[in-house]
C-alpha cells in the first residue's frame, strides 16, 4: 500500500509540475504581448497628441502669419487714404496716386495691385502700369459692402479672379469718404494667392496633410494641396465651424475634413486681429503607416524576446521532464529494491518446506511476545507438538513421502482457528510449535486438542504406527504468567517439552498441559 500511495505521489507531480511551467510560460507570454501592446497603444496616444499639438502650433503660425500679411497691406491702403483725403479738397490727382500706389505695391510681396474706384466703381488710380478701358468693378462684393456699410475698417473679400491679370487675388478694402462723409468709392488691394501658395509650400507636409486659409464666414481663402477649384467653398457646416470654433479659439481634435472627407488630425487657430481662420491636419492614415514603420523594430525585438522565453519555457520544461522521469526511475528502483529486500526477509523467516515460520522466527517472536506479555500484564502460552512414530513413517513409507506428510500436518495446524497475532511455526524436524500471546492455560490446551484432532482428522495412513492407522500428533503447553514467571523463552519452552513428554509417555495422540 505504501509503496503503491508513493508511485501515486510521483505520477501526479509528474503531470503537474510541467502543467505548471506550461501554464507559467503561457502567462508570462500574455503578460509579455499584453504589455506590448498596451505600450505601443500608449506610443500611439503620444504620436497623436504630439501631432495635434504640432497641428495647433502651425495654425497659430499660420494665423498669425496672415494677420501681418493684412496688416502690412491695410498700412499701404491707409497710406493711400490719407494721401487721398487731403487731395479731396483741392482735387485728386490720378497720376500722383497711382505713383503712390506704384511705389507702395512693390515694397510689398504679397501685393498683387492697389486700386481707387469712384463712387460710381470707374478706376481713378491703380498700381498697374495703365487703367484699362471699358472696365467698372462697381459689381463686385466688396463695392457693395463698402457702398452699405459707413464703417472705416478694412473688409477682407472672398477670392476674385482678376479683371486685369486674370490672377486669383485676395481683395482687401476700405471705405472712401468724400469731405460730408458721403460714399465716394473704394480702395482696394489685391493678394496674390500665390503668395500664401508660396509660403506654404515651405512647410514639410504629406500629400494628403492640409493647410487651409479661411475667411471668419468659413469661405476658403487657399487650401493646400487643393486644386483652385476648392478656393471659395463654404465650410460653416463642417465640425470645425459648427463645433469646435463655437467654443474656442484655438483647440484641436480628430475628425473627418469637409473638403474631402478624410479622416485627419487637426489643429485649428482663429487670427486676433482679423478673425480670418486657420486649420492644419495631418493624414491619419499617412501618420499611422509611419508609426507603424517606426514600430516595426520594436515590433521585431518584442517578438524576438517572446521567441526566446518559449524556447526558454520549452528547454526548462524538456529539463523538467527529464529530470521527472530520472525521479521515477529511481523511486521505481526503489520500490523493487524494497520488495525484493522484503521477500528476501520473508524467505529468510519461513520455513522451506511447510511455509510456517522457521525456527529464526519462532524464536525471535517467543522472546518479544515475552517481553510485550510482561509489559502488558498477559499470560502467553507455548504448545509444542511433535507427531508420532515419524522415523517410523520415513522408514515405511520414504524420506519423500515423510516430506508430504510433514506438510500436510502444517496445512492442518494452519486450518485451526486463532488469533492474528498468534504464530505457528516449524520448531524443527517433525516438531512444530505454537506460540498463543494473551491465552491462558485452558486456553491453550483446548488449542492443543484441537490440533491434535486436526491432524488425526487428516487420515494419513500409517501402517507402522503402534497407536492407530494414521498419523497422529503428541501436544504439550505450558502458560507464562506474568506475575510469577520470568520472561525466558528457554523455561516456557521447556515446561512445554516436559508437558509433550507427559503426552508421548501417556500414550501419544494426545494433549496434555503442564502442571
Ligand atoms: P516418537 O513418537 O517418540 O516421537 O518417535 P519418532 O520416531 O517420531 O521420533 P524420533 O525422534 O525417533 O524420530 C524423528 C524422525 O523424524 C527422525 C528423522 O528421520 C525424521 N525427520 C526429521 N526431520 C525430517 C524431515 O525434514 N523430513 C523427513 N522426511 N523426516 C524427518
Ligand atoms: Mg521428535
Ligand atoms: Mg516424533
Amino acid at each position: 500500500m505504501k509503496l503503491k500511495r508513493r508511485s501515486d505521489r510521483g505520477t501526479s507531480l509528474n503531470r503537474s509540475l510541467p502543467r505548471s511551467i506550461a501554464m507559467g510560460g503561457l502567462l508570462l507570454t500574455v503578460a509579455v504581448t499584453g504589455l506590448n501592446l498596451w505600450t505601443m497603444r500608449e506610443a500611439w496616444r503620444d504620436t497623436v497628441i504630439q501631432s495635434e499639438q504640432m497641428a495647433v502650433n502651425l495654425s497659430l503660425s499660420q494665423a498669425r502669419q496672415a494677420d501681418d500679411t493684412i496688416l502690412q497691406t491695410e498700412l499701404s491702403l491707409r497710406e493711400v487714404q490719407h494721401q487721398l483725403i487731403s487731395e479731396m479738397a483741392t482735387g485728386i490727382d490720378g497720376a500722383a496716386l497711382s505713383q503712390t500706389m506704384r511705389e507702395l505695391a512693390s515694397r510689398l510681396p504679397q501685393l498683387h495691385g492697389l486700386f481707387y474706384y469712384d463712387a460710381r466703381g470707374k478706376w481713378i488710380a491703380t498700381s498697374m502700369q495703365s487703367i484699362p478701358k471699358g472696365i467698372n468693378n462697381a459689381d463686385r462684393e466688396y463695392f457693395n459692402f463698402h457702398r452699405m456699410n459707413a464703417r472705416d475698417s478694412v473688409h477682407i473679400g472672398p477670392v476674385l479672379r482678376s479683371r486685369s491679370t486674370g490672377d486669383l487675388v485676395i481683395p482687401v478694402s476700405l471705405r472712401v469718404n468724400d469731405l460730408s462723409g458721403g460714399f465716394s468709392g473704394i480702395l482696394l488691394a489685391t493678394i496674390r494667392v500665390d503668395y500664401f501658395r508660396h509660403f506654404y509650400s515651405y512647410y514639410e507636409l504629406g500629400p494628403q496633410d492640409v493647410l487651409v486659409l479661411m475667411l471668419a464666414d468659413s469661405t476658403v481663402l487657399y487650401a493646400r494641396p487643393m486644386p483652385d477649384s476648392y478656393i471659395g467653398k463654404n465650410l460653416s457646416s463642417s465640425h470645425l465651424f459648427q463645433a469646435m470654433l463655437a467654443s474656442a479659439d484655438k483647440g484641436s481634435g480628430q475628425w473627418r475634413a469637409a473638403l474631402d472627407g478624410q479622416a485627419r488630425i487637426f489643429g485649428f487657430a482663429r487670427s486676433e486681429r482679423y478673425g480670418m481662420v486657420v486649420a492644419a491636419g495631418y493624414d491619419k492614415n499617412n501618420l499611422l503607416k509611419n508609426w507603424i514603420k517606426g514600430q516595426v523594430e520594436n515590433v521585431l525585438l518584442d517578438l524576438a524576446l517572446l521567441a526566446g522565453i518559449v524556447l526558454l519555457g520549452a528547454y526548462i520544461l524538456s529539463q523538467a521532464r527529464r529530470s521527472l522521469r530520472y525521479q521515477q526511475e529511481l523511486t521505481r528502483l526503489r520500490d523493487e529494491l524494497t520488495a525484493a529486500n522484503l521477500s528476501q526477509e520473508n524467505l529468510a523467516l519461513a520455513d522451506g518446506l511447510t511455509g510456517l515460520a522457521n525456527r529464526r522466527q519462532f524464536d525471535h517472536y517467543l522472546q518479544q511476545s515475552l517481553l510485550d506479555a510482561t509489559e502488558h500484564g498477559q499470560p502467553l502460552s507455548l504448545i509444542l507438538m511433535d507427531i508420532d512414530y515419524f522415523k517410523r513413517y520415513n522408514d515405511t513409507y520414504g524420506h519423500v513421502a515423510g516430506d508430504a506428510c510433514l506438510q500436510a500436518v502444517a496445512s492442518a495446524l494452519r486450518g485451526l482457528t486463532l488469533r492474528a497475532d498468534d504464530k505457528v511455526a516449524r520448531y524443527g524436524g517433525e516438531e512444530f510449535a505454537i506460540i498463543l500471546p494473551g491465552a491462558t492455560g485452558p486456553d491453550a490446551l483446548s488449542i492443543a486438542d484441537a490440533a491434535v484432532k486436526a491432524v488425526s482428522a487428516r487420515n494419513i495412513p500409517h501402517d507402522s504406527s503402534s497407536i492407530a492407522a494414521h498419523v497422529t500428533l503428541s501436544a504439550g503447553c505450558a502458560t507464562f504468567l506474568p506475575e510469577s514467571d520470568r520472561p525466558q523463552p528457554q523455561v516456557l519452552i521447556e515446561k512445554a517439552d516436559e508437558a509433550l513428554y507427559l503426552a508421548k509417555h501417556g500414550g501419544r495422540n494426545q494433549a496434555r498441559r503442564s502442571p
